[in-house]
């Protein structure tokens, strides 16, 4: 028989260990408040139920998407599932209230719905407030009457909000302030919390947190590094070389000529491109690991495939390991350079690229 490969040597490994070590790091943080692991966009592309088991020990999941609820459901999920901006029609309340999801609601026009739903049972709700992000939530004006109505039509409300510069130099005290004097008196259980206040602003823990991107290894914070939050990546992108050559002087790599050799160089031909989910837009210079050895991307990134420069790594051959993100190299960096933040690498990866799981 002949010899093969059973498949393009891209893969993603998925760390459940490195899982378990975030959600515990921001149990750390937050000792006094639940967990509710935001798992949306399946899981910042580490896959759903992977996620969910992993993070077996948060008290809740909090998505966007009904559909991965329901199919949490289904695999027996049994803890408190929020559906983060709620719902769009009135036909998903009866699946909401079947499967005992709690839901945002945040307008009237919602309300309105649950109302006039007759369904098997309450449904939980966030209340969700504008304190100045200006994108979903009840404003000061329309908060009493919306919990007036809320407290006939739904079963258990909690008061929740979004920060808008968490991870910036405006910080959080201005929403928090509006959210204490909108929520004055109110005696509900309150959320606020992303993973850039939960690791900065003790004062925003309450009773429910809802961390994201760190449970996934990375920092929500430009000036600061996961390595440094004592976070760990859970996901690796891994590939090969498939290709390797010598450029002369002149000499030009891929699409648009945009990188041209200034002299002899090498360069080796990797297997990812932007289809695997590696972003078209990461300019020559974004950092790349072969062999363990940082170096950087040259040219344009191609549907398929990308280059790096193989100065300095003479070892470097057809077959050595290529890491684009992951352990020993932040997909925070590579965003960085790409003009965009790891959030959008990580679940912009594609269905194409085979998963181990470790851990
Ligand atoms: C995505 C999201 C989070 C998690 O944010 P991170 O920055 O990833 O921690 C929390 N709350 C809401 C409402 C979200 O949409």
């Amino acid at each position: 028989m002949v010899e093969w490969r059973p498949v393009r040597p891209i893969q993603v490994r998925i760390d459940s260990a490195a899982l378990r070590h975030n959600l515990g790091a921001a149990k750390r943080r937050a000792p006094r408040s639940r967990i509710w692991a935001v798992v949306k966009a399946n899981a910042y592309g580490h896959g759903l139920a992977r996620a969910a088991a992993a993070l077996a020990e948060a008290d809740g999941l909090a998505l966007i998407e009904l559909e991965g609820a329901i199919e949490l459901r289904r695999a027996g999920e049994r803890r408190p599932i929020l559906l983060m901006q709620g719902f769009f029609s009135p036909q998903e309340l009866e699946p909401i209230a079947a499967h005992g999801l709690a839901v945002v609601v945040h307008d009237a026009e919602q309300i309105a719905i649950l109302e006039k739903a007759r369904l098997s049972r309450k449904i939980a709700v966030c209340a969700k407030l504008n304190t100045g992000m200006n994108r979903l939530g009840f404003g000061q004006g329309d908060l009493g009457e919306a919990l007036g109505r809320l407290r006939s039509c739904a079963g258990e409300i909690t008061l929740m909000t979004h920060f808008a510069d968490a991870d910036g130099k405006r910080g959080v005290r201005w929403q928090l302030e509006r959210f204490e004097t909108m929520t004055a008196g109110a005696k509900l259980p309150r959320s606020l919390a992303n993973s850039a206040a939960i690791l900065r602003f003790p004062e925003t823990h309450a009773d429910w947190v809802r961390p994201g991107i760190m449970l996934y290894g990375c920092s929500p914070f430009p000036d600061e590094s996961a390595e440094k939050l004592e976070l760990r990546p859970a996901m690796t992108l891994s590939s090969e070389l498939i290709a390797v050559r010598k450029l002369g002087a002149g000499d030009s790599v891929g699409y648009g000529c945009t990188f041209t050799a200034s002299e002899p160089m090498r360069v080796g031909v990797i297997a990812c491109g932007y289809a695997d989910g590696y972003p078209r837009h990461a300019p020559t210079g974004t950092p790349i690991l072969v062999c363990g050895k940082r170096t950087r991307t040259l040219g344009r990134v191609a549907m398929d495939m990308l280059f790096a420069d193989l100065s300095g790594i003479p070892e470097a051959a057809v077959g050595s390991p290529v890491i684009l993100w992951g352990e020993g190299l932040s997909a925070d960096d590579v965003a960085a350079s790409a003009g965009t933040v790891s959030y959008e690498l990580l679940c912009a990866l594609s269905p194409r690229v085979p998963v181990t799981e470790v851990g």
